[in-house]
Protein backbone atom coordinates (compact mmCIF):
# COMPACT_ATOMS: atom_id res chain seq x y z
CA UNK A 1 0.00 0.00 0.00
CA UNK A 2 1.01 3.45 -1.04
CA UNK A 3 -0.18 6.52 1.08
CA UNK A 4 0.18 10.03 0.63
CA UNK A 5 -0.31 12.36 4.12
CA UNK A 6 -1.12 15.51 2.97
CA UNK A 7 -2.26 18.50 5.69
CA UNK A 8 -0.78 22.68 6.97
CA UNK A 9 1.74 22.51 9.38
CA UNK A 10 0.53 21.72 12.68
CA UNK A 11 -2.70 19.17 11.18
CA UNK A 12 -1.10 16.62 13.40
CA UNK A 13 0.26 14.52 10.14
CA UNK A 14 3.25 13.31 12.54
CA UNK A 15 1.08 11.80 14.95
CA UNK A 16 -1.13 10.20 12.10
CA UNK A 17 2.09 8.62 10.51
CA UNK A 18 2.82 7.43 13.48
CA UNK A 19 -0.09 5.63 14.00
CA UNK A 20 -0.63 4.36 10.33
CA UNK A 21 2.75 2.81 10.53
CA UNK A 22 1.95 0.65 13.73
CA UNK A 23 -1.12 -0.06 12.42
CA UNK A 24 -0.64 -0.89 8.87
CA UNK A 25 2.84 -1.76 9.24
CA UNK A 26 4.13 0.49 6.71
CA UNK A 27 7.52 2.45 6.03
CA UNK A 28 7.13 6.00 6.98
CA UNK A 29 9.35 8.25 5.00
CA UNK A 30 9.08 11.99 6.41
CA UNK A 31 11.16 14.36 4.14
CA UNK A 32 10.90 16.92 7.08
CA UNK A 33 12.88 14.41 9.48
CA UNK A 34 15.07 13.04 6.54
CA UNK A 35 16.24 17.02 6.36
CA UNK A 36 15.83 17.64 10.16
CA UNK A 37 18.42 14.58 10.07
CA UNK A 38 21.22 16.01 7.78
CA UNK A 39 20.94 19.48 9.31
CA UNK A 40 22.02 18.13 12.58
CA UNK A 41 24.91 16.19 10.90
CA UNK A 42 25.61 19.20 8.53
CA UNK A 43 25.82 17.44 5.39
CA UNK A 44 25.71 19.35 2.06
CA UNK A 45 21.90 18.98 1.68
CA UNK A 46 21.61 19.47 5.57
CA UNK A 47 23.58 22.83 5.16
CA UNK A 48 21.32 23.58 1.61
CA UNK A 49 18.07 22.79 3.12
CA UNK A 50 18.59 24.62 6.19
CA UNK A 51 18.38 28.29 4.67
CA UNK A 52 14.52 27.23 3.17
CA UNK A 53 13.43 25.45 6.19
CA UNK A 54 14.78 28.40 8.92
CA UNK A 55 12.74 30.78 6.32
CA UNK A 56 9.47 28.74 6.01
CA UNK A 57 9.93 28.30 2.72
CA UNK A 58 10.20 25.18 0.92
CA UNK A 59 13.40 23.32 -0.15
CA UNK A 60 13.77 23.80 -3.92
CA UNK A 61 12.19 20.65 -5.95
CA UNK A 62 15.64 19.04 -7.41
CA UNK A 63 17.28 18.64 -4.03
CA UNK A 64 13.88 17.13 -2.58
CA UNK A 65 12.52 15.10 -5.43
CA UNK A 66 16.36 13.13 -5.53
CA UNK A 67 16.68 12.50 -2.10
CA UNK A 68 13.00 11.06 -2.44
CA UNK A 69 14.03 9.39 -5.18
CA UNK A 70 16.60 7.64 -3.44
CA UNK A 71 15.42 6.94 -0.10
CA UNK A 72 11.83 4.91 -2.59
CA UNK A 73 14.55 3.15 -4.27
CA UNK A 74 15.38 1.78 -0.74
CA UNK A 75 14.55 -1.96 0.68
CA UNK A 76 12.02 -1.14 3.27
CA UNK A 77 10.60 0.64 0.59
CA UNK A 78 9.55 -2.37 -1.82
CA UNK A 79 6.01 -3.02 0.06
CA UNK A 80 4.92 0.08 0.47
CA UNK A 81 5.24 3.46 2.19
CA UNK A 82 3.81 6.22 3.99
CA UNK A 83 4.91 9.79 2.97
CA UNK A 84 4.70 12.28 5.50
CA UNK A 85 4.98 15.98 4.28
CA UNK A 86 5.62 14.96 0.47
CA UNK A 87 4.87 15.46 -2.36
CA UNK A 88 4.40 19.77 -1.22
CA UNK A 89 3.92 20.63 -5.08
CA UNK A 90 2.22 19.61 -8.32
CA UNK A 91 5.77 19.48 -9.75
CA UNK A 92 7.14 17.11 -7.21
CA UNK A 93 3.31 15.17 -7.58
CA UNK A 94 3.74 15.23 -11.26
CA UNK A 95 7.26 13.49 -10.58
CA UNK A 96 6.36 11.19 -8.26
CA UNK A 97 3.63 9.36 -10.39
CA UNK A 98 6.20 9.56 -13.34
CA UNK A 99 8.68 7.79 -10.75
CA UNK A 100 5.92 5.11 -9.42
CA UNK A 101 4.55 4.44 -13.26
CA UNK A 102 8.30 3.56 -14.51
CA UNK A 103 7.48 0.36 -12.39
CA UNK A 104 3.65 -0.24 -12.94
CA UNK A 105 2.73 0.86 -9.20
CA UNK A 106 0.65 4.45 -8.24
CA UNK A 107 -0.27 6.11 -5.05
CA UNK A 108 -3.21 3.61 -3.31
CA UNK A 109 -5.03 7.13 -1.31
CA UNK A 110 -4.29 10.23 0.10
CA UNK A 111 -4.96 11.39 3.43
CA UNK A 112 -5.91 14.68 3.73
CA UNK A 113 -5.52 15.07 7.64
CA UNK A 114 -8.13 18.60 8.57
CA UNK A 115 -7.72 20.77 11.12
CA UNK A 116 -9.46 24.55 11.40
CA UNK A 117 -6.74 27.18 10.78
CA UNK A 118 -7.32 28.71 14.41
CA UNK A 119 -6.14 25.28 15.76
CA UNK A 120 -2.94 25.15 14.15
CA UNK A 121 -1.14 28.25 15.02
CA UNK A 122 -1.53 27.34 18.69
CA UNK A 123 -0.78 23.50 18.06
CA UNK A 124 2.42 24.37 16.41
CA UNK A 125 3.73 27.30 18.76
CA UNK A 126 3.38 25.20 21.60
CA UNK A 127 4.44 21.64 20.03
CA UNK A 128 7.89 20.60 21.49
CA UNK A 129 10.11 17.73 19.92
CA UNK A 130 12.62 15.04 20.97
CA UNK A 131 16.16 16.16 19.31
CA UNK A 132 16.70 12.29 19.63
CA UNK A 133 13.64 9.89 18.82
CA UNK A 134 11.54 12.45 17.12
CA UNK A 135 8.55 12.10 20.26
CA UNK A 136 6.54 15.11 19.63
CA UNK A 137 4.87 17.21 22.81
CA UNK A 138 2.46 20.24 23.44
CA UNK A 139 3.31 22.42 26.75
CA UNK A 140 -0.30 22.43 27.35
CA UNK A 141 -1.92 19.74 26.28
CA UNK A 142 0.92 16.98 26.78
CA UNK A 143 3.71 18.13 28.51
CA UNK A 144 7.29 16.24 29.09
CA UNK A 145 7.05 14.48 32.59
CA UNK A 146 10.27 16.62 33.17
CA UNK A 147 10.61 19.87 31.56
CA UNK A 148 12.67 19.79 28.46
CA UNK A 149 13.26 15.96 28.60
CA UNK A 150 11.87 13.50 26.55
CA UNK A 151 9.76 10.96 28.62
CA UNK A 152 10.35 7.93 26.00
CA UNK A 153 14.58 8.30 25.81
CA UNK A 154 15.57 10.98 28.37
CA UNK A 155 17.21 12.66 25.63
CA UNK A 156 16.61 17.11 25.37
CA UNK A 157 12.94 18.39 24.00
CA UNK A 158 13.22 21.70 21.99
CA UNK A 159 11.39 24.13 20.41
CA UNK A 160 11.86 23.81 16.53
CA UNK A 161 13.18 26.65 14.77
CA UNK A 162 10.81 26.47 12.37
CA UNK A 163 7.80 26.71 14.90
CA UNK A 164 8.50 29.65 15.84
CA UNK A 165 5.45 32.06 15.36
CA UNK A 166 7.06 34.33 12.50
CA UNK A 167 8.01 30.93 10.68
CA UNK A 168 4.69 29.19 10.93
CA UNK A 169 3.06 32.14 9.76
CA UNK A 170 5.60 32.05 6.57
CA UNK A 171 4.87 28.09 6.70
CA UNK A 172 0.93 28.47 6.47
CA UNK A 173 0.85 30.73 3.45
CA UNK A 174 3.27 28.14 1.65
CA UNK A 175 1.34 25.45 2.40
CA UNK A 176 -1.70 27.97 0.79
CA UNK A 177 0.25 28.41 -2.17
CA UNK A 178 1.87 25.66 -3.15
CA UNK A 179 0.68 22.85 -0.90
CA UNK A 180 -2.87 22.77 -1.19
CA UNK A 181 -3.75 22.53 -4.97
CA UNK A 182 -2.72 19.11 -4.60
CA UNK A 183 -5.92 18.53 -3.19
CA UNK A 184 -7.21 18.70 -6.43
CA UNK A 185 -4.92 17.01 -7.76
CA UNK A 186 -5.80 14.12 -6.21
CA UNK A 187 -9.32 14.43 -5.93
CA UNK A 188 -9.31 14.40 -9.72
CA UNK A 189 -8.08 11.13 -9.22
CA UNK A 190 -10.38 10.00 -6.98
CA UNK A 191 -7.63 8.75 -4.27
CA UNK A 192 -8.81 11.60 -1.66
CA UNK A 193 -9.92 10.02 2.06
CA UNK A 194 -10.68 13.08 4.72
CA UNK A 195 -9.71 12.63 8.19
CA UNK A 196 -10.92 15.01 10.92
CA UNK A 197 -8.21 15.74 13.40
CA UNK A 198 -9.60 18.77 15.34
CA UNK A 199 -10.55 16.29 18.03
CA UNK A 200 -8.37 13.58 18.30
CA UNK A 201 -5.69 11.70 16.17
CA UNK A 202 -7.64 8.82 17.64
CA UNK A 203 -10.65 10.03 15.46
CA UNK A 204 -8.91 10.94 12.45
CA UNK A 205 -7.45 7.32 12.46
CA UNK A 206 -10.78 5.52 12.31
CA UNK A 207 -11.88 7.70 10.49
CA UNK A 208 -9.01 7.21 7.63
CA UNK A 209 -8.83 3.22 8.59
CA UNK A 210 -12.19 2.85 7.78
CA UNK A 211 -12.30 4.74 5.07
CA UNK A 212 -9.06 2.35 3.58
CA UNK A 213 -10.75 -0.48 4.42
CA UNK A 214 -13.72 0.28 2.16
CA UNK A 215 -10.49 0.26 -0.40
CA UNK A 216 -9.63 -3.33 0.22
CA UNK A 217 -6.52 -1.96 2.63
CA UNK A 218 -6.58 -3.90 5.81
CA UNK A 219 -4.34 -3.64 9.02
CA UNK A 220 -2.18 -5.73 9.50
CA UNK A 221 -2.61 -8.84 11.91
P1 LIG B 1 7.78 19.16 8.05
O1 LIG B 1 8.48 18.51 9.19
O2 LIG B 1 7.10 18.17 7.13
O3 LIG B 1 6.85 20.27 8.48
O4 LIG B 1 8.91 19.86 7.14
C1 LIG B 1 9.72 20.88 7.66
C2 LIG B 1 10.26 21.73 6.54
O5 LIG B 1 11.06 20.92 5.65
C3 LIG B 1 9.21 22.36 5.64
O6 LIG B 1 8.68 23.57 6.19
C4 LIG B 1 10.02 22.59 4.37
O7 LIG B 1 10.87 23.73 4.49
C5 LIG B 1 10.92 21.37 4.31
N1 LIG B 1 10.25 20.29 3.53
C6 LIG B 1 9.75 19.12 4.00
N2 LIG B 1 9.21 18.40 3.02
C7 LIG B 1 9.37 19.13 1.87
C8 LIG B 1 9.00 18.93 0.51
N3 LIG B 1 8.32 17.84 0.12
N4 LIG B 1 9.33 19.89 -0.38
C9 LIG B 1 10.01 21.00 -0.01
N5 LIG B 1 10.36 21.26 1.26
C10 LIG B 1 10.05 20.34 2.21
Amino acid sequence: MKLILLGAPGSGKGTMAAVLKNEYKITHISTGDIFRANIKEQTPLGIEAKKYIDQGALVPDEITISMVEDRLSQDDCKNGYLLDGFPRTIAQAEKLDEMLAKSGSKIDAVIKVDVPAEIIMERVVNRRVCTSCGESYNVVSRPTKVEGVCDVCGKEVIQRDDDKPETVKQRLITYEENTKPLIDFYEKKGIVICADNSESPEYAFSQASLALAKRGFRKAE
